[in-house]
């Protein structure tokens, strides 16, 4: 069938610099792994809420889906189209305006497809702190960390990004502009509607503009590297961090030596902040508006004296500190290693952590004793960004590729066995579509499909993405 007129509407809707056709838009059409390939009839790159819910309006009339996509820099393979049906991509990237920075409220109004690090530089400015900041931060959108309810390295101190939100205008599936851009820290007036469209990942409707939150910069900020003497005692550390700098602990990291010293070799940039070499390391980054390196030494005694610690360097200047950072981004087993491997974004109860891992390679290994279990990330806030592969592996392991489902399963079961969830903080996308299922109540997913329904009864927006509707609502699919 040609989808000729619609595409002629939409281009006369956009122009010329609105829109990518043809073979330019293949980046759109996969995500940043290359894990997930799809197809889409055109990019439609509107510059204005109006041009969205332009779009919006032809592809409603004539049954095209539609795919947000902020700076595709998502893990789960939600921003490209799936299946066979013809789709338009909706890229937000040129509407990329900050339209308000409030110092005396806090507060940061912006378009979608502003990229975090955009907003970290204007609040700087004025003297503020943006709390949504992830190793994606150069390409990543407020439009798609709203959409995922990401997390990063600030959840500890300042919540997801659900917590960072006042006030959201969207398109709706029909075209219906709605203006929810309020900047109130109050407002009991019925259901706060702004909560369904966060982490809705592009089914219920286009996020356009945000009203986000700013918080007090703190004026000093240091992290310490700490090589970490058994990962049994992981959590004793952390309470002591805690009960050492209270609110001021904003972030306590879990780095693996395993990949440590794989990112070392491969970014000689990279230097170690510490010489002794350990099996586990965490950064602990204390903020506040007083120097914070008196309760780093307070923190580091006694650590030491519990036994907790082997080792630790405080960074001492910018360079240091970037340093520490930059490792940090850089020890995902994906970006380091050849070998295939699956991996999960879960998390667990933050007391959990530690016995659940035992038990996670403790599964494996059961399965196949050179399995390798790897996890890194945001312990403070109970994330674990866990990979499962054989040590020493290569991409070609068949014998590997027929255990896969079995590992998955056995590894789904045994996080919900603790309370977990499989998507902590990426979303569930096309990677996660399936398994989800079995995470909750088919009540809570029923209620879910209601909603979706709802506001979008011709399933028009991100189709075969989150979960499948028609699997809980299967008599109203027409
Ligand atoms: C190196 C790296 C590190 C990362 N670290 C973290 C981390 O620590 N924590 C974390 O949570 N995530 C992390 N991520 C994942 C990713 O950055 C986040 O999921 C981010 O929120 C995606 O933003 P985006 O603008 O790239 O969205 P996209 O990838 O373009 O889209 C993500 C989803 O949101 C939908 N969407 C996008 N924009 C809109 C919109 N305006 N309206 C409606 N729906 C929309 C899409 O359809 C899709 O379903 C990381 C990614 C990388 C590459």
């Amino acid at each position: 069938m040609s989808h000729e007129t619609a595409l002629a509407e939409i281009r006369a809707a956009l122009g010329g610099k609105g829109l990518v056709e043809g073979e330019d838009l293949a980046p759109f059409a996969q995500d940043i792994r290359g894990a997930y390939k799809g197809e889409a009839l055109i990019v439609a790159r509107p510059q204005s809420t109006e041009e969205v819910a332009a779009v919006v309006r032809i592809c409603a009339k004539h049954g095209l889906k539609i795919v947000s996509q902020g700076g595709n820099t998502g893990l789960c393979g939600g921003a490209v189209p799936r299946g066979g049906a013809p789709s338009v991509i909706l890229s937000l990237a040129r509407m990329n305006k900050i339209l308000s920075v409030d110092p005396d409220r806090y507060t940061v109004t912006a378009e979608a497809g502003v990229i975090l690090q955009s907003i970290h530089d204007a609040a700087a400015d004025v003297n503020r702190a943006f709390s949504m900041d992830w190793g994606a931060r150069g390409s990543a959108t407020v439009g798609g960390g709203i959409s995922t309810n990401a997390g990063g390295i600030n959840v500890l101190r300042f919540g997801n990004t659900r917590d960072q939100v006042l006030g959201i205008e969207a398109v709706l599936p029909d075209g219906r502009i709605w203006n929810g851009l309020r900047a109130l820290r109050k407002d009991s007036s019925g259901y706060d509607l702004k909560h369904l469209f966060i982490g809705a990942e592009g089914t219920l409707g286009v996020v356009t503009k945000a009203v986000l939150k700013l918080h007090p910069r703190p004026a000093y900020e240091q992290s310490m590297w700490a090589s970490v003497t058994e990962l049994d005692r992981l959590m004793e550390l952390f309470v002591l961090a805690r009960s050492v700098a209270s609110e001021g602990l904003t972030a306590f990291e879990l780095v693996p030596g395993y990949t440590y010293e794989k990112a070392l070799a491969q970014y000689p940039v990279l230097t170690r902040p510490v010489q002794t070499k350990a099996e586990w390391y965490v950064i602990v980054r204390f903020s506040g508006q007083q120097p914070v390196s008196d309760k780093f030494e307070t923190f580091f005694e006694q650590a030491m004296e519990a036994g907790l610690l082997t080792d630790g360097a405080l960074a001492q200047n910018v360079a240091q500190e970037n340093n520490i950072w930059n490792l940090r981004d850089e020890i995902p087993p994906l970006k380091l290693m050849k070998s295939k491997m699956l991996k999960w974004d879960a998390s667990v109860p933050i007391d959990r952590i530690v016995p659940f891992l035992g038990e996670a390679q403790r599964r494996a290994t059961a399965i196949r004793d050179d399995l390798r279990v790897i996890a890194f990330g945001h312990v403070g806030d109970g994330n674990l960004h866990m990979s499962i592969f054989p040590e020493g592996g290569q991409p070609g392991d068949a014998a590997f590729d027929a255990l896969c489902k079995r590992i998955v399963s056995e590894i789904d079961q045994l996080i919900w066995s603790y309370g977990g969830s499989i998507c902590a903080e990426h979303g569930v996308g096309v990677e996660n579509y399936e398994r989800v299922n079995g995470q909750k109540d088919p009540i809570e997913f029923e209620m879910m499909a209601g909603i979706r329904r709802l506001f979008d009864p011709q399933g028009l927006f991100n189709p075969g993405k989150m979960f499948d509707p028609e699997r809980y609502l299967p008599h109203a699919a027409e």
